[in-house]
């Protein structure tokens, strides 16, 4: 009798969601706390640390929204008014003469007992300088209200928000010149494999250049991150524990290449040796083997080394995990349903990220969609997801994610 050898199951592929959700948790077990004030001008691309209260009204005064005349609604029976003052924006302004009207400018202050503006193209001023009103009025209109964008005591932003131009602009609406934020997080990149050159220098046999590096380094800075850049690590177990010793106080150790299946793979070696590790095989292409782990307690990503990998598995990953270390809430790129302007031939057991452009409302994939072709995400504007499983046809539906969303 022949004896039936059962293959051992293959592990399910972990998909997308759980293995962002796994790293969502673990940077908040390890979120960074210490806290930092910045002036405005060097707030950007930072994060509050603590939510931000209105401490005046907004606007703090009733004031005009139009260039024209002001006036008691009850003082007007409609004969023309005599102009008792002149109101530009950044002048206090005298109380309203009763039976009169003040010319006014748009953001100038509304006298007191003045409760509406006619705007100046409603309104005719006649020789001996009176202003006849063209048009019926009603009470507030033309007036922005005292607080009517913000109360005293409101919050105006959560703590964890991302500080870019509007927000800073929100923040010195209010009058704030310096923001609490958390402190950088400082993450060390480290460029794995024998066969890397850096641009500038001549490429010996089988050698390439290292293009991950300045990819991450350029995306890492964006995030508002303090690179440490620890170069090119060779695949020797030596080199790699001295390099791993040498980084000093980082918050994040981030790896590219070395985690492909079957490799030596060293900096795996030295994790195992002074640390832990994971090795998740993600349902996700480009970018199946994803390494989570620590050295000395030190959090280490490894992301596979072929650049649109790299590419794919750190901004739909390894960022949201470095944003909510800082405690960001909202960590999700926007993305929006496109009509595909491809066929996908045949479904698949792990979720494509495919380079793409918006191309007369139809989502184009570029022709080579090979995970070592970073050229295909340089001619792209984001990444069109086609679904395990999923085959769409011309017109169907996919999910598309500017980069834009991603990068910044
Ligand atoms: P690995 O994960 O180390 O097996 O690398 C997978 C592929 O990505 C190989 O073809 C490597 O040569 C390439 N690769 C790894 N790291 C880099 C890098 N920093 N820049 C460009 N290509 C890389
Ligand atoms: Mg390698």
């Amino acid at each position: 009798m022949t004896a039936v050898v059962e293959a051992a199951p293959a592990r399910p592929l972990m998909p997308v969601e759980e293995a962002l959700e796994r790293l969502l948790a673990l940077a908040e077990a390890a979120s960074i706390s210490e806290t930092e004030e910045v002036t405005l001008a060097d707030a950007e691309g930072r994060v509050l640390a603590r939510e931000l209260v209105a401490g005046l009204d907004l606007p703090p005064w009733p004031n005009s929204a139009m260039d024209g005349y002001a006036l008691r609604l009850a003082d007007w029976q409609g004969e023309p008014l005599p102009v008792s003052q002149r109101i530009f924006a950044g002048h206090a302004p005298q109380p309203l003469q009763p039976g009169t009207c003040a010319r006014i400018f748009t953001g100038a202050p509304l006298p007191e007992g003045a409760d509406c503006v006619e705007m100046q193209e409603n309104a005719e001023v006649l020789e001996d300088g009176r202003v006849r009103l063209l048009e019926t009025l009603r009470i507030s209109q033309n007036v922005r209200p005292k607080g009517q964008e913000t109360r005293a005591g409101e919050q105006v932003m959560s703590a964890g928000t991302r500080l870019g131009p509007i927000q800073l602009g929100l923040a010195a609406t209010l009058g704030f010149d310096r923001l609490t934020v958390v402190r950088k997080p400082r993450v060390a990149v480290l460029s794995t494999g024998d066969e890397l050159v850096e641009p500038g220098l001549p490429l010996g046999p089988g050698q390439i250049y290292n293009s991950n590096r300045r990819l991450l380094v350029s995306w890492l800075q964006r995030l508002g991150c303090d690179v440490v850049d620890a170069g090119i690590l060779p695949d020797d177990l030596v080199r790699t524990r001295q390099c791993l010793g040498g980084l000093g106080d980082v918050d994040l150790i981030l790896s590219t290449g070395g985690v492909s299946v079957g490799e030596a793979d060293y900096l795996g070696m030295a994790l195992r040796e002074a640390g832990e590790l994971a090795l998740w095989k993600l349902a996700i292409k480009p970018g199946k083997p994803l390494t989570f782990g620590h050295y000395q307690g030190v959090p280490v990503i490894g992301l596979p080394g072929n650049p649109a990998s790299t590419l794919v598995t750190f901004g739909l990953l390894a960022r949201p995990y470095l944003l909510r270390r800082q405690g960001v809430a909202h960590v999700t790129p926007l993305q929006f349903s496109v009509p595909a302007g491809f066929d996908w031939p045949a479904p698949g057991t792990r979720r494509e990220y495919l380079r793409a452009r918006i191309e007369d409302g139809r989502v184009r994939i570029y022709k080579n969609q090979s995970s070592g072709v970073l050229r295909s995400a340089a001619w792209a504007e984001g990444l069109a997801e086609v679904r395990e499983g999923s085959t769409p046809r011309q017109g169907d539906l996919v999910s598309f994610i500017p980069f834009s969303e991603l990068l910044g």
